[in-house]
């Protein structure tokens, strides 16, 4: 048996009609960019959230990059970020010129909020917190110490839609939660697509005037913004997705459950959910102290995997100009060298996670 990574057709054929409906209107309806459906999809997921405004965007990057900048942070501010985060993360910051102050994750993959006050400096401006893997980070404490300090906090919700903690919604923390609908998130689109949910009004107000070239009147440029605009196919698509998202959640919660309950190998540790805490599993993520030969066994049984991510940003090449080395980060690195993410989409069958399973408690 031959299992991919991940698998996107299945998806789309579970409400195949609904989709070409959607399209097709569109297409029919003579309006492309910034129409009725992107208005509908912004109102419907907002109320998802439970946020009052919703800023349908280009991409899960430009929410970030927008947020921090419609915050005024830029130069020389300092933005705290969990280390083991996906690269676009840090580029939300670095991007307005602004500096990434990495804080190592828990247990959980998540940032250590027991890490972040001595990382604070009088420079600091806001926590950007990623809700890694799908499951909500240790959110509690995080507010708390946002207050204290009067510094805001961002959440990249880009692996999160649907994930709360304490029953609160991912997104609904901070000023702007930040959300992306690349094809393979839970709430993946048909192309590029991100968001942005707040209920600050002026801050919607600025980031809808940033998306549009900096102008809510056309050719009256208050501000100099960039083109980040939500297309009204992607808007279309996503509100049939968006409609079905509980159960697409719900779904990839048993599909991990199954594997949880059924991968017995003492060499292979599965993730554990925090209390308070759920996940929508957007990765299934073991460890395993010899990763790359795991990933090599797995390999020659036609077992896809991937890693997310085996260079930490810190060490990324891009950022050599920071000036960090291998060794400043441990718990970070030693995460990188031990990841595996599993297969698991939607539609995945058992009979295939059994072929998985079977594979790896077979492991030595
Ligand atoms: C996917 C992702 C992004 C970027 O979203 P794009 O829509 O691809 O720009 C940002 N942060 C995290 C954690 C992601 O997984």
């Amino acid at each position: 048996m031959q299992i991919k990574c991940n698998v996107l057709d299945r998806q789309f054929q579970m409400y195949q009609a609904e989709y070409e409906e959607a399209a097709l209107r569109v297409l029919r309806s003579g309006w492309y960019v910034l129409g009725n459906e992107v208005r509908q999809f912004e109102e419907e997921f907002a109320q998802y959230t439970g946020r009052t405004y919703c800023v349908g965007l280009n991409s899960g990057l430009d929410a970030l990059i927008l947020s921090v900048r419609a915050l005024g942070i830029g130069r020389g501010d300092e933005v705290i970020v969990q280390a083991n985060t996906y690269i676009a993360t840090v580029l939300g910051i670095t991007e307005n010129d602004a500096i990434p102050v990495f804080v190592e994750p828990d247990e959980y993959y998540n940032i250590n909020a027991d890490r972040i006050e001595q990382a604070i400096t009088d420079r600091t401006k806001a926590i950007m917190v990623t809700h890694l893997y799908g499951q909500a980070s240790n959110m509690a404490p995080i507010v708390q110490i946002a207050q204290k300090h009067q510094i805001a906090v961002i959440e990249d919700c880009a692996q999160s839609h649907g994930a709360c903690f304490d029953g609160k919604m991912t997104g609904t923390f901070g000023i702007s939660g930040c959300f992306s609908f690349y094809p393979t998130k839970n709430l993946g689109a048909f192309g590029d697509a991100g968001a942005i949910v707040t209920d600050d009004e002026a801050f919607a107000d600025k980031i809808r005037m940033m998306r549009n070239y900096g102008s809510k009147v056309k050719y009256h440029n208050e501000i100099e913004g960039v083109n980040s605009r939500l297309d009204e196919m992607q808007a279309a698509l996503l509100r049939v997705k968006l409609s079905h998202l509980n159960e697409l959640n719900q779904e990839r919660k048993n599909l991990a459950e199954y594997y949880t309950n059924k991968i017995q190998n003492p060499d292979i540790i599965k993730p554990q959910l925090r209390n308070k805490a759920d996940s929508i599993y957007h990765q299934y993520v073991v460890r395993c102290s010899e990763r790359d030969r795991l990933l090599e066994y797995l390999k020659k049984n036609d077992i896809q995997t991937q890693i997310h991510y085996p260079i930490p940003p810190h060490l990324a090449e891009c950022y050599k100009y920071l000036g960090y080395r291998r060794g400043e980060y441990p718990v970070t690195e030693q995460y990188a060298d031990s990841m595996l993410s599993l297969p698991l989409y939607t539609g995945m069958t058992h009979a295939e996670q059994d072929y998985v399973i079977e594979k790896l408690n077979a492991y030595k």
